[in-house]
Parts: C-alpha cells; structure tokens; sequence
C-alpha cells in the first residue's frame, strides 16, 4: 500500500502548490528511482482515486524513471550505470561505486 501514501503526499503537495497559485493542476511529472518499486499503474490508480471529488480529479501523472547512477573512483564522475560493460563512460575505468537509489520527486506541475 506503499503506493496510496505516496498518491496522498503527492495530491497534498500538488493541491498545495495549486492554491498558491489559484490555478487549475492538468499535469504532474515525477521522477523516481530504479530500485525504489514505485507501480505506475497502481500509482495512478491511486491518484485518481485518492484525487476523486478534488481540484486535482483530473491531473495526468507522468512517471519517469531514473537510471542507477555510479560514481567513478578514479575520476569522481557520475553516470548513468546502463551499459552491459559498466564502465566510466568519461575515462573508462571500471572502479566505481553505485550512488543511492534516487528518491521520488515532484518534478513539475503543468496548470491550465
Ligand atoms: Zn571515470
């Protein structure tokens, strides 16, 4: 049920954020990690319902996820870690440590 109080934080924020501005939400972006098993059918699901009745009823939740990202030892850059190789794509080392798992984040609120 991870995914309704992620719905209800994310309504309350875009509800928010709506007042502030006396507008109408029609969009929302998220963002969130690889390994942060967020469900984009149950999410949405959830939204809609947990925004039923409200000023946000009828906002489109776009989810985007974020590659894990590593960070090379010897030159200290991050990547993406999606090639089959795992390398650093910046001077090709394969030492590198895997960066926590990006957290779920409220990108962008289109309004009408
Ligand atoms: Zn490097």
């Amino acid at each position: 049920m991870h995914e309704t109080v992620i719905a209800e934080s994310l309504l309350a924020a875009i509800s928010q954020e709506a007042a502030k501005q006396s507008a109408k939400p029609i969009a929302a972006k998220i963002s969130c990690g690889t390994f942060n098993t967020v469900n984009d059918e149950i999410l949405r699901f959830a939204f809609t319902a947990a925004a039923k009745g409200t000023p946000c009823e009828n906002v489109k939740l776009q989810i985007e996820h974020k590659p894990i990202q590593g960070q090379c030892q010897k030159c200290k850059q991050n990547f993406d870690v999606e090639s089959p190789d795992k390398r650093c794509p910046h001077c090709g080392s394969g030492d590198f440590q895997l960066l926590p798992d990006a957290p779920l984040v409220l990108e962008e609120i289109e309004f009408e």
